[in-house]
């Protein structure tokens, strides 16, 4: 037998085939670089390409290879308004190689783009009933896409309930523009309510983890979908609630991170039991990954 037929019979077909393995590194130059928070920043983006920049789509959810030249490549959400794909955002946390080498760089510098990968936030899915969009600290950048296509979409929603939690005011994503954000979401009908674990002084909204205010978020369980995005441990304990309170763990979607390599269902380092978090996720409905999270053993 040749070498090459036994590895045909040792390898199964892969159930779906590989996804997005075209899309180039395209070449996207930094415009903007604003802090959030004091390892947190968002680096506005636009395509260097004209003609590229007309074509890009992105939706709520997916996420980028972002790529420092010499450095490496890191996965990361967009987190900007998907009506605008030719103004990219991209919130970053400094933590390791990439990361890092990211922070040095600003406005003008240019840096390598492959994407968008990944399913999206099942916004459409959601349409006709309440969503209910919780984040978490850095979580936060993930679903902000999807709380502007809600905004522009508004009437396609009953309820939209936003939770939003962080360790301390400090630590809250986009607060410069928050007021005025947040002002803007009210105004389109968008339920807000705040907690952070240690407050100041002048903290006028809720005090404890982000969970504590589902109890005056009036969730109708039968009728909601909840995006849930943030520390693993947190989405879990958000879920679990969830259910208790008798939502479906498939209609509380979550939004999960693995080390990611190819972002293209080739290298198996995103693979989390059977499933791959750069193509079959990140954003997955609970009940199908809860027997796989560490958190929710
Ligand atoms: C779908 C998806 C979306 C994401 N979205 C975002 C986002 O919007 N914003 C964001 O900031 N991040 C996001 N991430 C996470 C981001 O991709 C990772 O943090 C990524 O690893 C950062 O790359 P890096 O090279 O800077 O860090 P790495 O060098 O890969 O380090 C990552 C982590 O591993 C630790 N580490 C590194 N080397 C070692 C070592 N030798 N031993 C032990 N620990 C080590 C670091 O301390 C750090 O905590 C996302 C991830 C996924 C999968």
């Amino acid at each position: 037998m040749s070498a090459a037929i036994a590895m045909e019979r040792l390898e199964p077909a892969p159930e779906r085939p590989p996804a997005d393995v075209g899309l180039p590194l395209r070449v996207a130059t930094i415009r903007r670089v604003v802090p959030e928070t004091p390892d947190t920043s968002t680096y506005w983006l636009t395509l260097a390409d004209p003609a590229e920049r007309a074509r890009f789509r992105f939706e709520p959810g997916q996420f980028d290879m972002l790529t420092v030249p010499g450095v490496g490549e890191s996965a990361i959400s967009i987190s900007s308004d998907p009506a605008h794909p030719e103004r990219l955002a991209h919130t970053v946390r400094a933590v390791g190689r990439v990361t890092r080498a990211l922070g040095a760089l600003g406005s003008g510098d240019r840096i390598g783009l492959r994407g968008p990968f990944g399913r999206p936030w099942p916004m459409a899915e959601a349409e006709g009933g309440d969503l209910l969009i919780v984040a978490g600290g850095l979580g936060l950048a993930p679903v902000r896409p999807a709380i502007f296509r809600a905004m522009r979409a508004r009437d396609r929603y009953r309820r939209v309930v936003v939770l939003i939690g962080a360790r301390g005011p400090e630590h809250l994503l986009f607060g410069g523009e928050f007021d005025g954000w947040g002002q803007w979401m009210r105004d389109r009908e968008l339920e807000v309510a705040l907690s952070v674990d240690v407050p100041t002084d002048d903290w006028p909204y809720g005090v404890g983890v982000v969970t504590t205010l589902f109890d005056g978020a009036r969730i109708e369980p039968q009728r909601t979908t909840a995006l849930v995005c943030g520390p693993e441990i947190m989405m879990c304990f958000a879920a679990h609630d969830l259910v208790v309170r008798g939502m479906s763990p498939d209609r509380i979607h979550v939004c999960i991170e693995r080390n990611m390599q190819c972002g293209v269902r080739l290298c198996g380092h995103c693979q989390l039991g059977p499933l791959f978090v750069c193509s079959d996720g990140p954003v997955f409905p609970f009940g199908e990954v809860v027997d796989h999270l560490e958190a929710g053993r």
